[in-house]
Order: C-alpha cells, then structure tokens, then sequence
C-alpha cells in the first residue's frame, strides 16, 4: 500500500475512534501502529481503514476498528499482562493486544484459519503464541492469564475460562445469542467476580464442538 495513503488512511481511522469515545492513547496508538490491511485480502485493502467489519476465510470476519478498540479499552491491557484471546481470526486483535505490549495467546477452532492466521503473524509479530482448538477449554497449559478477551459471541461465560482468569484479572467477552452484550468480568485478589455491561454488539457466533477440521 502506498505509504502517504496509508498514512492517512490511519490518521482518520484514528480520528473516527476518538469520534467513538476511545481515550485510551495506548489502545489508539497501537492502532495506528497495526497495518490492517495486511489481515485482509488485497482486494479489500480500500477499505481496510474504514469502520467497518470485513470477511475473512472460513466466512468468518474481522471486528470493526471499534469494536477492537473499545473492547481492548475495557480489557486496560498494560506491558506485564499475560492474555489470552478466544477467536484468533485474521490475528488483527492479537497483534493489536502484542503491540500494547502484552504477551498474547490466541485460540482458533478452524484449521484453515489458524494456518493462514499463523503465517501472517509469524512475520508481523513472531511473540504470539497460536493454538488451534477449542476456546471453551480455554488454554489450561498456560493459565492463568491476567485478561482474557474473547471475540466471537458466547452464550455463556465458559467456566473454565473464568477459572483461567487470575486474581485481579480482566475478561471481556461478548454474550448472547444473535446479538451480544459486551460484558467485562472483573475477579478480585480474593476471588470475588463481578460484572459490568457496555452495550449491544454482533460477533459471529462462538461454536460449541471441537476444533474444526475443514
Ligand atoms: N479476533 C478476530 C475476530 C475473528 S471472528 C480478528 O481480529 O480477526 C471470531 C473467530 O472466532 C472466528 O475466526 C471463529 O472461527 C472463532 N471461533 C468461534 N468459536 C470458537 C471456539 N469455540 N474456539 C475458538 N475459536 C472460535
């Protein structure tokens, strides 16, 4: 893409966001700083920028800037956090969660996607550790994490995500059936959860079954 294009393709993305609510210079920065275009086919590359939700393989998409800005707001990510993400997609929220710092994890059920995610962000961003499998489980193997984001609409609050969660830790996790309420999920030191709503969101749907195959 060309760079004065791109450049300010990025400034009115950023722009929009602030439009939006998003203050979080950290999150917008790290924004600014993940090339978008680079998770969707070229063809889309004209519309990488706007705030919009774009397909991706498996007919599965890539969240609006917004909702990956707002919930990675709520999710008040900083350098020493260990997160885990569940729906890695295209790998745009896990490499917009690597470059805030944070030591990423990320979960996909397809394997068509998560090889193809892999490629991509082994060059954009080599720290992020892949799995393919089955979010409900979560990554017992690594846990606990200090926030947990998922991006694909659960309709529930998996319990052994909740039980990954460290004391003191964040979750951010859309919920619901067709639509979702955006809910942030606090566990204190001593291990008391609470919970909050932001509003109503669309994500494509968290699948119940194993990692898929095809
Ligand atoms: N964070 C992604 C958004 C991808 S859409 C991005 O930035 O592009 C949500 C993803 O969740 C899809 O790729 C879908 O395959 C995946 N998903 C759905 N159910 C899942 C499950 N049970 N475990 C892991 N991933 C799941």
């Amino acid at each position: 893409m060309d760079p004065y294009l791109l450049q300010g393709a990025k400034r009115k993305m950023i722009e929009t966001l602030r439009n939006k609510g998003i203050t979080d210079e950290n999150v917008l920065s790290a924004l600014e700083k993940t090339d978008r275009h680079l998770f969707v086919e070229s063809y889309l590359w004209n519309r990488a920028y706007d705030d919009v939700p774009l397909p991706i393989q498996c007919a599965q998409t890539i969240s609006q800037p917004s909702t990956v800005a707002f919930q990675t707001q709520l999710l008040s990510v900083n350098k020493s956090c260990k997160v885990l993400e569940i729906g890695t997609g295209s790998g745009y929220q896990a490499a917009v969660l690597g470059a805030m710092g944070a030591k990423v994890f990320s979960v996909e059920r397809h394997v068509e996607l998560f090889v193809r995610t892999k490629e991509i962000l082994q060059k954009i961003d080599p720290k992020i550790i892949l799995k393919c499998g089955d979010g409900f489980a979560g990554l017992p193997v690594f846990a606990p994490f200090d926030r947990i984001i998922v991006t694909c609409g659960a309709p529930n609050v998996p319990p052994a995500l909740l039980s990954q969660l460290a004391p003191g830790g964040i979750m951010v996790i859309p919920v619901g059936l067709g639509t979702q309420v955006m809910k942030r999920i606090t566990k204190s030191m001593d291990g008391v959860v609470t919970e909050e709503t932001f509003g109503d969101f669309v994500f494509v749907p968290m699948l119940e079954n194993k990692s898929k195959r095809t």
